[in-house]
């Protein structure tokens, strides 16, 4: 009977069981945010990077403590809502932004609410919940980046006070940023245990925030090249345990690297998505560029990657729900999703043909931005060291 034929359900689009109605909604209403009030900026913000009402505004909304305690502002939510909101980021049209936020909602704001003190939870974490705060973090130099623990900027104890000097460089939101959470070192002869985290007033005297650096792309986001000279910070500005910031740090890099893993399976489905569209109303040769095999065969491989980064995503965020600390499964996570989103908007541009090459169609402006992903956050090299030393070589 007819009736009994299954027939692929195509059209269906299944929910993962990280995910509940709840994230449902907040999806929903974080997409409508996302398309009427930024979308429409997004040409405009390449030019300018974004204004800072996008903090206060988000604040309000409560997107940037979505998984924070309500005690702090924050909307008492679980780790997957944070996966939605780096997912519904991407539909903005301007990584930089998404970016920008990220660092603050997903890099600097967690090890204050997981290492900070009271006081400086209520310093800086409730205001950057609010928007009314923002934040940059200050782990790259200009001599040291993948090797965390060659850092040289110095912190030496002086009294009551910690004295810092040296240098960060390529950092996100720098130039509008109130404060920063910083690496530096405070035992240089101790290894990793002579490095600490700090939280710092950027409008301390002795931080000159230098020229905003020029970029291939993500030019939404303001980065900076920071200097400090001689700034004299409280010791109440130790973030954490005093020797434990190496290690704290990496904490933070998972996050940071399983965020931009999910930001970089959205922005590759929206590539995909476009260009699909693109696809079948491009017409060559007496037909839609599409229904040439080896588009659809292209179509079909692209399709393949972004489900499986999105899998492999998925399944370790709800390992980091549920508590684990699963960081190889990061490394590989944030590789594999950084390295096909690069692919996948490459052969994007490529199937647009010359007007993928043009700003007009967008696919030029993903296919920049998209790159820093295998660069930021840790190299794909860096991953590779990870996952391969996880087994024991
Ligand atoms: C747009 C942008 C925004 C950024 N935002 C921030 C920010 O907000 N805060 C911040 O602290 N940093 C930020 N970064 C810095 C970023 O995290 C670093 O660029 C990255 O970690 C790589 O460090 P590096 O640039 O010093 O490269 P290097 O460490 O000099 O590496 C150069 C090359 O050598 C390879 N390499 C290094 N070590 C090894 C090894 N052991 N084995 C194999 N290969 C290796 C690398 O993989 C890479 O290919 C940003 C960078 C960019 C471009």
């Amino acid at each position: 009977m007819a009736a009994d034929v299954l027939k692929p359900d195509f059209a269906a689009t299944p929910r993962h069981f990280l995910f509940t109605d709840e994230h449902d909604r907040l999806r929903e209403s974080i997409r409508a945010f996302v398309t009427k009030e930024l979308l429409p900026h997004a040409e405009e913000w390449e030019e300018t990077t974004f204004p800072d009402w996008v903090f206060a505004r988000m604040g309000e909304l409560g997107l940037l403590g979505l998984s924070y305690p309500e005690e702090y502002g924050g909307q008492g939510g679980d780790y997957p809502c944070n996966i939605v909101l780096a997912e519904e980021m991407a539909h903005c049209g301007c990584a930089g932004l998404a970016m920008g936020i990220a660092v603050h909602t997903d890099m600097t704001t967690p090890p204050i609410h997981l290492f900070g003190t009271e006081e400086q939870k209520q310093r800086y974490l409730v205001p950057s919940i609010a928007g009314q705060r923002i934040s940059c973090l200050g782990i790259s130099e200009p001599d040291a980046g993948s090797d965390v623990a060659g850092i040289r900027t110095r912190a030496v104890r002086d009294g009551d006070e910690w004295v810092i000097n040296g240098a960060k460089t390529f950092i996100t939101n720098g130039h509008r940023a109130d404060y920063i959470v910083l690496v530096a070192k405070t035992d240089p002869d101790a290894g990793h245990d002579g490095i600490s985290l700090f939280v710092v007033d950027m409008d301390v005297p002795g931080i000159v925030r230098e020229q905003k650096l020029r970029k291939l792309g993500m030019h939404a986001s303001d980065t900076a090249l920071l200097a400090f000279q001689d700034v004299r910070v409280p010791t109440s500005a130790l973030l954490g345990q005093e020797g434990k910031g190496f290690y704290h740090i990496m904490w933070e890099l998972q996050g940071e690297r399983l965020i931009g893993a999910a930001g970089c399976v959205a922005g590759a489905q929206r590539a995909f998505d476009r260009t699909l569209r693109y696809a079948m109303e491009r017409h060559a040769f007496g037909r839609p560029i599409g229904r040439f095999q080896v588009t659809r065969h292209k179509f079909a491989e692209m399709a393949t990657q972004i489900e499986a980064a999105r899998q492999l995503v998925y399944m370790t965020a709800w390992r980091v729900a549920n508590g684990d600390y699963p960081v190889r499964e990061i490394s590989m996570a944030k590789l594999f999703a950084a390295r096909m989103a690069c692919d996948v908007t490459d052969e994007c541009l490529q199937i647009h043909g010359g007007a993928g090459y043009m700003k007009e169609y967008g696919i030029e402006r993903a296919w920049r931005d998209m790159r820093l992903n295998r660069i930021g956050a840790g190299t794909d090299e860096i991953m590779l060291e990870v996952i391969g030393r996880s087994y024991g070589l």
